[in-house]
């Protein structure tokens, strides 16, 4: 569904992506874990669009969409769920929600999308006509996933959806991707710091430092590799 290959990005001298390489098949749920400032956002927006390639190559479904820009990537059935819960605070919870469902074929299926959406989030329906600035940081990301998932999408592209969340509200988010997963068997590629429950979730992973990938492999796999159980399960 997805390939990345060689891909290069810098921030003026800055390399913050070199050579990175990676794949997710269809119906696949990888993730990425790293350090503070390993690239892991910069990956995310490469691919959605949102910061300029300096090499390398994308792929969706075998076409290249390197010259494609953020919204035609959003055409192609991408959504990217930025990290920071970027909801629309004046906005009310149903028009950010309505907001997401601006492509085509999500506008026509909106109905459709609104009643997933509440099925999987129903404190969402309760606070509908809420001002979206008026939610706990939770529901302001429970809010950022449903407005990704109204664009129907067929790849999800989730940046760090646990930051800056206490721990029990880290637990819900991480329960939602798995009803998320459950309820349609989407596409995801998760970025995140927390490192056991995002690889727990996962069917693979590659993990990146420095802005390189220096380690890839299935969930199991990973979760028994003596430096990712050194570096980041504090085993
Ligand atoms: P974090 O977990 O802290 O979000 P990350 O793994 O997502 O980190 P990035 O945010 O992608 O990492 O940053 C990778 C590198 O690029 C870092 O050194 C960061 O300081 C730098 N960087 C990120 N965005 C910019 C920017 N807009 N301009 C200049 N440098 C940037």
């Amino acid at each position: 569904m997805l390939k990345v290959s060689g891909l290069d990005v810098s921030y003026g001298g800055l390399h913050a992506l070199t050579g990175v390489s990676l794949e997710v098949r269809e119906g696949e749920f990888v993730t990425i874990i790293g350090p503070n400032g390993a690239g892991k956002t910069t990956l995310m927006k490469a691919i959605s669009g949102s910061v300029p390639m300096a090499g390398g190559h994308v792929e969706n479904r075998g076409r290249d969409i390197r010259t494609f820009p953020p919204h035609a990537r959003t055409d192609l059935g991408i959504a990217h769920v930025p990290e920071g819960r970027k909801v629309f605070p004046s906005l009310t919870v149903l028009e950010n929600l309505e907001l997401g469902s601006y492509r085509a074929l999500a506008r026509r299926r909106r109905a459709e999308g609104l009643e997933t959406v509440f099925a999987l989030f129903p404190v969402l329906q309760k606070r509908r006509h809420q001002m979206a600035g008026s939610l706990s940081g939770g529901e302001q990301q429970m809010l950022a996933l449903a407005r990704g998932l109204m664009a129907q999408p067929d790849l999800l592209l989730l940046d760090e959806p646990s930051q800056g969340l206490g721990p029990r509200l880290v637990e819900s988010v991480f329960e939602a991707i798995a009803g998320i997963r459950r309820a349609r068997r989407l596409t995801i590629l998760l970025v995140e710091q927390r490192v056991v429950e995002a690889l727990e979730l996962c069917d693979r992973g590659y993990v990146l430092e420095a802005g390189r990938v220096v380690l890839q492999g299935d969930r199991d796999a990973l979760l028994s590799d003596p430096r990712v159980q050194s570096a980041y399960l504090g085993v």
